[in-house]
């Protein structure tokens, strides 16, 4: 836990940090010339003169001249104006994704651009170490796969499910894997000989977005994801919020219905993971093909190609079942009750809907929009956007990428 704290800095994390602010400078930027560095920074154009030549030295980033003028620009007299851009593909990271029933492995460059990826299905029943094990054989084909020097690999991000201690590295508790106290990092360190960091999978989504994504420049963002249960990372001027024990965000388990709701796995009735989880749909979705079995959603189920179940729903709905548009409209607004809530708590620029509300977004979005918008306080809810996120599939593998990039390239410790 970063306690708050008053101590001066010794030479070395000033440079530290003068280092991170030029490189996310870059970064947001894409290539700026050493007078707009500085300006940007507010560091000397010694200082950063200085550093721009150790990370030529390190080859992070590159001198390009600028060769094409503006329409209407003269060139200027003298030298000829140089900027400076990252190296795309200086560095690497390995971004691990653990799901319920699923894991995603791929590897990235320093705009966490994705070269290659892999997913991996396996039995929720089976024992964390096993699961460990495939993590780390997959985690080593990727890097044959993609090419990539072992030397050039910084580390490797985990965006793991449930709840997770981020300093030990350690997931507490993943009731869905039924996963205890498995100590993800060390495990995965010594298997793998590489550095190693984990959080929460949601909020590593919320921080990619925050650094690649949609979220650039926000300041305060909510990602909220939906598959097997419901989660939200939070992020407060540009750093992940994880609460005073580790468990901000456990959005799916606000009370919604306060009588005669569904007992919840995490022991209370009428969650808000009762209502809209991928389970509760499937749910509602029975009953609808039982009372019609003639109807499009009937169909849809009964039909051949490969696509999940959730997806069937989802295609009935385009196709016209007005029932099932009807039921999935109901649940969205159930999730938009809860969002008001976090409108209220939170006052958010930006919400981002992941999972399940990002592949239905055509029969979510608008309804959530709408019961936010009449819902939240003094008109916070209209001032919010809210939107699907712009990494869909990628949401997981690219946020754990973006938690190894952040820990050992962009704002290391
Ligand atoms: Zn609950």
């Amino acid at each position: 836990m970063s306690k708050q704290s008053f101590q001066g800095s010794n030479i070395n994390l000033v440079k530290l940090h003068n280092l991170q602010v030029v490189l996310l400078s870059l970064l947001h930027e894409s290539h700026l010339s050493r007078v707009q560095l500085a300006q940007k920074t507010n560091l000397s154009s010694t200082t950063i003169t200085n550093l721009i030549a150790e990370l030529i030295g390190q080859r992070i980033v590159s001198e390009l001249e600028e060769t094409a003028l503006e329409p209407g620009e003269l060139r200027p007299v003298g030298r000829p104006r140089t900027s400076i851009q990252l190296e795309p593909n200086a560095r690497f990271v390995i971004g691990v994704h653990i799901g319920v029933g699923l894991f995603r492995v791929g590897i990235s460059n320093i705009y966490n651009e994705m070269l290659y990826n892999q997913v991996i299905y396996f039995d929720v029943g089976l024992p964390a170490g096993q699961v460990l094990e495939q993590i780390v054989t997959t985690i080593e084909t990727v890097i044959l796969a993609s090419g990539v020097e072992r030397g050039n690999i910084l580390g490797v991000g985990v965006g793991a499910s449930g709840l997770v201690d981020f300093h030990s590295g350690v997931n507490l508790l993943a009731p869905n894997l039924n996963w205890r106290d498995v100590p993800l990092r060390d495990a995965l360190q010594q298997a793998l000989n590489l550095s190693v960091v984990v959080d929460n999978n949601v909020r590593t989504m919320a921080l990619g977005e925050t650094y690649f994504g949609v979220g650039r420049g926000v300041d305060s963002l909510a990602f909220v994801y939906g598959r097997t249960g419901v989660g939200a990372g939070l992020i407060f001027k540009g750093q992940v919020f994880r609460g005073s024990t580790k468990g901000a965000g456990e959005i799916g388990h606000t009370t919604i219905l306060l009588r005669g709701g569904e007992l919840c796995r995490c022991g209370n009735r009428g969650c808000l993971e009762t209502l809209i989880s991928e389970e509760a749909i499937l749910r509602q979705t029975d009953q609808i093909a039982r009372l019609y079995p003639q109807g499009i959603l009937a169909q849809t189920l009964s039909d051949k190609d490969d696509i999940s179940p959730i997806e069937r729903v989802f295609r009935a709905g385009r196709a016209g079942d007005e029932t099932v548009r009807a039921m999935l409209e109901d649940r969205a607004f159930y999730l938009g009750v809860a969002l008001t809530g976090l409108v209220n708590l939170f006052n958010p620029e930006l919400i981002l809907l992941g999972g399940i509300f990002s592949r239905g977004q055509d029969f979510f979005l608008e309804p959530i929009i709408q019961t936010v918008s009449q819902m939240s306080f003094g008109g916070m809810g209209k001032q919010v956007r809210i939107e699907a996120t712009s990494f869909g599939w990628k949401a997981g593998v690219l946020g754990a990428s973006a938690l190894a990039l952040m820990h050992f390239f962009y704002q290391p410790e």
